[in-house]
């Protein structure tokens, strides 16, 4: 088959099916509001958790830096401003080590691509984010998947006798439906079998634990890889990896998106310094945070649709179809409310849904306002 051919048949089939994916024009953009041809809407579609993209010192940050590294980091890309951040990073989260990436997505693949080779088992959790998953499947070890957040069913998928090594890989906080997973039955099970475990903290970092330390430090469980990226909670962009020094010096040696991939910007490697002494100060935001969360709860649980069992920033709404997901989220702009519809391959078919997601850079009026529109759809 002809690229053309093939090109247009998958794209008619995703116009049929009601998955065609846009992109908006975005005209201004503060967390709490969000402007898109001419008008302007209460903002629900942010993952900038604390409001920190707006932060004074973050944007002071940015102008501490040049806005281009110049080089990869094995060159001369690599600065004392990286330096210093991989190490406040690493000992803030009490690793022996940090090794910067331009983003969580590039850090998954990193990893998965440098570690599993042909006899290794990666068993992830059936929700895992795509970075993780699509990883996996490129590389020559076997890929299982074990059921949403079920330790039982991890165990099962460890127990055939393996000839490698053993990664398994779950996320803190799930970006689609903000549960969290269990991690210290995992982190032991795991450890029984004599496997590594992989953490992908992309939504609990900042906003969980002690200082924000996120979902392992709540949970009192350190994995031996621990993803946490900064375009969330930190409101900037990229991620880190915290490991032990031994892993480190072979990701530095033989990590190709290290070794053959600019380095992050020094401006953005400045930024990040500062989001994280916000983050670490930042009781009174997670605090605002976790008060509209709680009011949002309390009062959608009257609802219609089925509010996910999630007490993170991220609180999906499950609608079903996916036409019905695209008419909510329409009827919630008309009033003011901008929610973005999550259709599949994203989620599962059949879970269309709205990703609420709360920061706390929301007001109690905007939270109302949102409920509001929900109740009155839902009476339509
Ligand atoms: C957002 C996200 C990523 C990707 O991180 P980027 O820095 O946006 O590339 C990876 N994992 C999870 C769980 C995420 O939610």
């Amino acid at each position: 088959m002809r690229f053309t051919t093939r090109l247009t048949q998958a794209l008619d089939a995703r116009r049929a099916a009601d998955g065609w994916r846009q992109r908006l024009r975005v005209a201004r953009n503060d967390t709490r509001t969000l402007e898109v041809d001419g008008k302007s809407y209460r903002h629900f579609s942010s993952n900038d958790y604390l409001g920190l993209s707006q932060h004074p010192a973050v944007l002071a940050g940015w102008r501490h830096g040049a806005p281009g590294a110049g080089a990869s980091g094995h060159v001369t890309g690599y600065s004392h401003l990286h330096a210093g951040l991989e190490t406040q990073l690493a000992h803030w989260l009490g690793y022996e080590c940090a090794l910067l990436f331009i983003s969580g997505f590039a850090a998954n693949q990193a990893v998965v691509h440098l570690l599993a080779q042909k006899q290794d088992s990666l068993i992830a959790d059936k929700l895992a984010h795509a970075s993780l998953l699509d990883a996996a499947s490129h590389t020559p070890a076997a890929l299982r998947r074990f059921h949403h957040n079920d330790v039982a069913s991890l165990a099962q998928r460890l127990a055939p006798p393996c000839d490698g090594a053993t990664l398994v890989m779950t996320e803190g906080i799930f970006s689609m439906d903000g549960d969290s997973a269990p991690l210290a039955a995992i982190a032991e099970t795991t450890r029984r079998a004599g496997g590594w475990l992989l953490v992908d903290d992309a939504h609990g970092i900042g906003v969980t634990g002690e200082q924000g330390r996120g979902s392992c430090w709540q949970q009192g469980v350190k994995p031996e890889l621990l993803v946490v990226t900064f375009g969330k909670a930190f409101g900037v962009s990229g991620a880190a990896l915290l490991c032990d020094e031994t892993t480190a010096d072979y990701f530095l040696q033989f990590s190709r998106h290290l070794i053959y991939s600019t380095a992050m910007p020094p401006a953005q490697a400045s930024a990040l310094l500062a989001a994280l002494h916000e983050v670490q100060r930042g009781d009174a935001l997670r605090q605002r945070l976790h008060d509209n969360i709680q009011r949002f709860r309390a009062a959608a649980a009257a609802l219609p649709w089925s509010l996910m069992a999630s007490e993170s920033a991220i609180q999906p709404l499950v609608v079903g179809e996916n036409s019905a997901a695209l008419r909510l989220s329409q009827r919630l702009a008309q009033a003011g409310c901008w929610v973005s519809a999550i259709r599949p391959p994203t989620v599962p078919p059949g879970t269309a849904r709205l990703r609420i997601t709360l920061t706390a850079a929301h007001q109690e009026s905007d939270i109302d306002a949102l409920l509001k529109a929900l109740h009155d759809a839902a009476g339509e």
